[in-house]
């Protein structure tokens, strides 16, 4: 099935986007969503996890110790990559089990992650989208739905590509400012992805 990946800071309003794309009938693999609820759950991955973090990553009622996870590879790079080459493939697992539940006449699917480029995972989609906001909305929006500072924002996004390094692997965009309508521009991408799954098909 032709797959569209869809990215963008934090704030810009990806999860808007994908909000839409469902009205018309498109279905969304939220990834982030997804390996949260994994790391409980994938048994290969709650193995890995203990093993590298120790048996008190979890709590005996078997839920994550995000505390003890987080005080790990908070500013520990390696650390942090490592936790990455654990979820990142169990993410791509869980992806392809939800896709053979998605009916064949479905024209395409999309995939919600917030590190699509970093992860790699964009070069298993067919295409993608960068969603872009600039730096003062995506800010306000953030604080406002989290009821967090400009500085704990700040230290999330530092911790992004750049949406200048995203867009160098981007393949489409959609600009969530408040000028720009976010409906209409994803109505235009989805005819674009109509014509392009239906060419994928032949
Ligand atoms: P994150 O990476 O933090 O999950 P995101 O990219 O998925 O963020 P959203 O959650 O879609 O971003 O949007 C951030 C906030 O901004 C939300 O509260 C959303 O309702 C609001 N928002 C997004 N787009 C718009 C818009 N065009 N107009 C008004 N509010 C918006």
């Amino acid at each position: 099935m032709y797959k569209v990946g869809i990215t963008g800071g934090i704030g810009s309003g990806k999860t808007t986007a994908c909000k839409v794309f469902e009205v018309l009938g498109i279905p969304v693999f939220y990834a982030d969503t997804v390996a949260k609820e994994i790391m409980c759950k994938d048994a290969l991955l709650v193995e890995g996890i203990k093993s590298a973090f120790g048996n008190e990553s979890y709590f005996e009622d078997g839920k994550l110790n995000n505390k003890h996870i987080a005080g790990i590879v908070f500013n520990n790079e390696d650390a942090l990559a490592q936790l990455n080459a654990l979820v990142h493939p169990a993410v791509f697992r869980a992806f392809d089990a939800w896709e053979e539940t998605i009916p064949a006449n479905t024209p395409y699917t999309l995939k919600e992650a917030a590190l699509l480029f970093e992860s790699s995972s964009y070069k298993m989609c067919d295409t993608n989208i960068l969603v872009t906001a600039p730096y003062e909305i995506k800010m306000k929006r953030v604080m406002l739905r989290d009821n967090v500072t400009e500085k704990q924002v700040k230290a999330r996004m530092d911790k992004q590509l750049s949406d200048a390094e995203k867009s160098k692997m981007a393949n489409h965009f959609i600009v969530n400012d408040e000028e720009q309508s976010i409906i209409e521009q994803v109505l235009a991408l989805h005819q674009e992805f109509l014509k392009s799954a239906e060419e994928h098909k032949s």
